[in-house]
């Protein structure tokens, strides 16, 4: 039993703090903290009112403070912290854990803000201060990067000796009912998908201008959806650990209109994140168009349709060529009725609570800084499929990933 704060009181906070309550033999107190309380009360509000008993507070905290950090954490004293606000709080949120003895999880690497790049060379330098400390830092355990690692690794353990050829395919086939929105934080999610596309191939990265590879790729219960091949931060770990792999590539699927209003967005400006001077004030265009958007939260209610993600693997069994596709579908409706939040933010929160619950319960042990594909994924699979996301395995059938 252990006590843990989560940090961000959004789309995934909110699930992450649902979840956490259901565990409640693992969690025994919950402190959600965020930039603005009242989010936080929100959250806790609907919590409670489904988990009679549970053991949950309050509190504000800006997480780029590190010193706000640090009292808190001495305040507090939690096992573990669930950071789910931005990749930018990333090394803050590290840095107070290290000084104050806390262990830590993410679910996206960070990213500085000023620079639209990202990697895991920032998270892994804290590897031997981590170490030192006795502590343990999880990185990126939402669904991708997250469940497509622990797919990756479960696959490694059991259908393969070698893994060739790796695709991560993320489609969302579902309807929110509004002529453009992002389905996780706006400024986060339109900073990644503009971005050039790159893949590993043959021993080395190779860059794509953005979205100038697509094909059309069949989803299970969604049928086939044009399908753009992006960046995605945990192809840098994945061929990391998985070394015999000779090609990884992550797709996404985005309608002809997401894409008409990105590249409008970016063509008159509103996409910047360099400051510009209105009206005598310092403002950033892409945070200026974030407060106009839909809060992906607002979402929820109206949301139809299925998430598809998973990951189409070859490789060699045996001596022989085989193919692997192991998916889940998270249907929209089904995760709103249960946490009040959409499908995208759900298939990220209940992985980084469970990934928590790994931890606490010893299923994954270590000092210093993981990805999660090193860990065993068998315990943290068998845990998925009973906490709402059931995944599935398809052996030796066509990948379509010529
Ligand atoms: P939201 O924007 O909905 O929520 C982020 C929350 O963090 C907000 O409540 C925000 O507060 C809070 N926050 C931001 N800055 C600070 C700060 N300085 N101090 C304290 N709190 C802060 O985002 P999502 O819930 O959609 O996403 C959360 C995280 O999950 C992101 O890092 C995202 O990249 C990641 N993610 C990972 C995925 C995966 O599969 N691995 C998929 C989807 C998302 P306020 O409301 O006051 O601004």
């Amino acid at each position: 039993m252990s006590k843990i704060i989560i940090i961000g009181a959004g789309g995934v906070g909110r699930v992450v703090t649902h979840k956490c309550a259901q565990l409640r033999t693992v969690f025994s107190e919950i402190i959600l903290a965020s930039r603005t309380l009242t989010k936080c009360d929100d959250i806790a509000i609907s919590v409670r009112a489904k988990y009679s008993g549970i053991k949950i507070s309050t509190v504000q905290v800006d997480a780029d403070e590190e010193y706000q950090l640090i009292s808190l954490f001495e305040a507090k004293r939690p096992f573990l912290v669930i950071n789910v606000a931005l990749p930018y709080q990333d090394l803050t949120i590290m840095e107070a854990c290290l000084k104050t003895g806390v262990n830590y999880l993410d679910t996206a690497n960070y990213e500085p803000l000023n620079e639209a790049k990202y990697g895991y060379e920032w998270q892994w330098a804290f590897e031997d201060r981590f170490k030192k400390a006795g502590l343990m830092a999880i990185l990126g355990c939402g669904f991708d990067p997250g469940v497509t690692n622990i797919f990756t690794a479960y696959a490694a353990k059991h259908h393969f000796d070698e893994l060739h050829y790796l695709d991560i395919v993320d489609c969302n086939g579902g309807d929110h009912g509004k002529a453009f929105a992002t389905n996780f934080n706006p400024e986060i999610n339109i900073r990644e998908v503009m971005q050039k596309g790159k893949f590993y191939e043959k021993g080395s990265w190779k860059d794509t201008a953005p979205h100038e590879i697509s094909r059309m790729i069949n989803y299970p219960h969604i049928g086939p959806r044009k399908s753009y091949l992006i960046n995605h931060e945990e192809l840098e770990s994945l061929v990391k650990y998985f070394p015999t792999l000779l090609r990884a590539r992550f797709w996404m699927t985005f309608s002809d209109e997401y894409l008409t209003h990105l590249r409008v967005i970016q063509n008159i400006g509103m996409s910047g994140i360099e400051p510009i001077n209105f009206q005598g004030n310092q403002i950033i265009p892409l945070q200026f168009l974030k407060s106009v958007l839909p809060d992906p939260g607002s979402l929820a209610e109206e949301y139809e349709g299925e998430t598809s993600i998973g990951c189409r693997i070859s490789g060699i069994k045996d001596g022989c060529h085989r193919t692997y596709y192991i998916y889940n579908n998270c249907d929209h409706r089904t995760a709103y009725l249960e946490t009040g939040a959409q499908g995208v933010s759900y298939t990220t929160g209940v992985p980084a609570a469970l990934g928590a619950k790994m931890m606490i319960t010893g299923k994954w042990k270590g000092t210093g800084v993981f990805n999660v594909e090193v860990f065993n994924p068998d315990p943290f699979l068998e845990d998925l499929s009973k906490n709402g996301l059931i995944w599935y395995e398809i052996m030796d059938q066509n990948l379509e990933m010529d």
